[in-house]
């Protein structure tokens, strides 16, 4: 098929806006997936998603088209995910592609992820389709959300195409316009190749699979292929695409999006931003724009109940194959023992990898709280400092010149009414406004730059709880800026636990530290002696609490009766939300080592 019947797009747009059943309907259309199939695949996908997780996702699919000028075409759909902990991802996706199909739903409008969906759009100069999804809901409103396409976006409203993807309108008028409007790519077979990876996974009978685009040349299984960033070669075994299902093709060639397999052993070793060549005619030129993902948050994993530390090694080493975003190191704690410090792109990120270790890799694990990478510069050496773990942060500062902390800018999208409470909430974040708009009579729009450590807090919750759900947002990191940062220490019985102390602005130490010191006193269970809780910055305590000893008689109530259920019940207890550590005598819960995320 030559390159100007091909097509490459993405579909962006703000998470539940429906990009997956738009997805769905197109397959449909094409007949990539009949009605039938649809649901078999359905199930298969549900099949593996409870046993592999999230990052099951379709990547790319192939699909033909028969459009109304009578030509076939080979469209291209490259997923992107949704999330803002992997907006990275969207990106290298949309390098694969030409234009994109920017999903709005007609009930809610522009939100955060439109917006800066759409910029990266803009920036890889891609042409943008714009869609109304959504308008067989009572709630449509239409000409609202095409006012703001027009006025935010600076689309011209008759580009704008209305659509339901969930009752199949205007699905044909989309494959039309991207058939017309979004250019073929350029690119030429017979030069050397060059492939821009863009995703990949690990599948247990290919090994690492890269997702690719061609820009230039044509690769088969059997050619030997070179990694630009390493310089390591491997055999090509299997090239094809999803179509959707994993199909088998002779060959790839310059504009096709495909997956290549090359009996590659570590997901690690396949780099997403990467440029694919061959070995015996490489490339001179790589595709522009590699950055590796970086992990922006860190957080200490250490095994518990039967688990050990060599279990918890083997788990996170299987893991990482499958993530290439992971990052993690040992460490040890002294009121934890041995374990790693495991750095990840976001809270969600964070939450994925922990239960994906315990559901899939059968560990029981303890996860410290999260914190940011934070930079001390030293007084007489100029000595920068990298602190992953809040118990290598100085507790004199006195040597330190300054200490640094990461700033992201947050976009927040929200309806009027609530805009006095977002505000509010980023001023209690540290956070400086950096812009106030109306995007029209109802919506505002906000940049504020914030501490990344306010934002991985308890940002999501409160934004969505201040605003009744309506309000969403989205960051960026911007820089390092200095901040005036100290440590808190939490004691237990006068003995600190390294693994509870962190990083806390001053100004807000003192709040922080009576919350977390109640907190704790709430979630540490009584016993027989007295706990005594305290907080401190450097030796001076500046809040504390006691857990009063259970008395006697209340022990012995608790194994009269019938002792085996009593126990069982206890048991369950245990393995459900009461998961513990033993500091000394003293039994810390899951919930103690999480409280600093759960105050203010
Ligand atoms: P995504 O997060 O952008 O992939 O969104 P999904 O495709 O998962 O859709 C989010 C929700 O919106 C789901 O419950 C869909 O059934 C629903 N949805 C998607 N498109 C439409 C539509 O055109 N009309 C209506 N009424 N619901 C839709
Ligand atoms: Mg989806």
């Amino acid at each position: 098929m030559s390159l100007d019947k091909v097509r490459n797009f993405s579909i962006i747009a703000h998470v539940d806006h429906g990009k997956s059943t738009l997805a769905d309907r197109l397959l449909e259309f094409t007949g990539a997936v009949t009605e039938r199939e649809r649901k078999e695949q359905l199930l298969d996908t549900l099949d593996i998603e409870r046993e592999r997780g999230i990052t099951i996702k379709m990547q790319a699919v192939r699909m033909l088209y028969k459009a109304k000028d009578g030509e076939t075409y080979k469209l291209h759909l490259i997923d992107t995910p949704g999330h803002v902990d992997f907006s990275y991802e969207v990106s290298r996706a949309l390098a694969a592609c030409e234009g994109a199909l920017l999903l709005v739903d007609a009930t809610q409008g522009i939100e955060a992820q439109t917006v800066a969906n759409f910029w990266k759009a803009v920036e890889q100069d891609l042409v943008i389709i714009p869609i109304i999804n959504k308008i067989d809901l009572p709630a449509a409103e239409p000409e609202r959300v095409i006012k703001q396409i027009e006025d935010i976006l600076g689309l011209p409203r008759e580009e704008v195409i209305l659509a339901s993807a969930k009752e199949g309108i205007g699905i044909e008028e989309i494959l039309e316009s991207i058939v017309q409007r979004i250019p073929p790519p350029k690119g030429k077979v017979d030069a050397p190749l060059k492939a821009l990876i863009f995703d990949s996974y690990y599948d247990p009978y290919r090994g690492a699979v890269a997702f690719v685009r061609l820009f230039d040349g044509e690769l088969k299984a059997g050619d030997r292929i070179k990694l630009f960033s390493t310089g390591k070669e491997y055999e090509v075994t299997e090239v094809g695409a999803q179509t959707p299902k994993m199909t088998k093709f002779d060959k790839l060639e310059a504009g096709d999006v495909g997956y290549i397999a090359a009996s590659i052993k570590d997901v690690r070793d396949i780099r997403i931003g990467d440029t694919v060549t061959l070995a015996k005619n490489p490339t001179k030129e790589p595709v522009p724009g590699f950055r590796p993902a970086k992990p922006m948050v860190f957080a200490g994993i250490y095994p518990t109940e039967d688990t050990t530390f060599e279990e918890l090694r083997d788990a996170l080493e299987k893991y990482a194959i499958n993530d290439a975003a992971i990052v993690y190191e040992p460490e040890s704690s002294p009121a934890l023992g041995m374990g790693f410090r495991v750095g990840f792109l976001g809270l969600l990120h964070m939450e994925i990898v922990q239960e994906r270790l315990e559901r899939e890799y059968g560990v029981k694990i303890i996860t410290t709280a999260p914190n940011v990478i934070y930079r001390v510069k030293r007084k007489h050496s100029g000595e920068i400092l990298e602190v992953r773990n809040p118990s290598e942060f100085p507790d004199n500062l006195g040597l330190v010149e300054r200490v640094e902390e990461p700033y992201v800018l947050v976009t927040v999208i929200t309806p009027k009414e609530y805009v006095g409470n977002i505000m509010q909430l980023c001023q209690e974040k540290r956070g400086e406004q950096k812009k106030f708009s109306y995007l029209d009579e109802n919506t505002t729009m906000l940049e504020y730059e914030i501490p990344l450590s306010e934002v991985i807090l308890d940002f999501h919750d409160k934004v969505k709880t201040l605003s009744r759900g309506f309000a969403s947002y989205d960051y960026e990191f911007i820089g390092y800026k200095p901040s005036d940062l100290v440590k808190l220490h939490i004691l237990i019985n006068k003995k600190p636990v390294d693994a509870l102390s962190f990083i806390v602005h001053r100004d807000k130490a003192y709040r922080r530290a009576r919350l977390i010191v109640e907190k704790l006193k709430e979630t540490i269970p009584r016993q027989l002696f007295e706990i005594h809780i305290q907080a401190a910055i450097g030796g001076k305590v500046i809040a504390s609490e006691r857990i009063k000893p259970l008395r006697a008689n209340v022990t012995a109530k608790c194994y009269g009766g019938d002792i085996t259920r009593k126990k069982k019940l206890l048991e369950k207890q245990k393995e459900g939300k009461k998961r513990m550590k033993q500091f000394g005598n003293v039994s810390l819960p899951q919930e103690a080592f999480l409280s600093v995320l759960s105050v203010e």
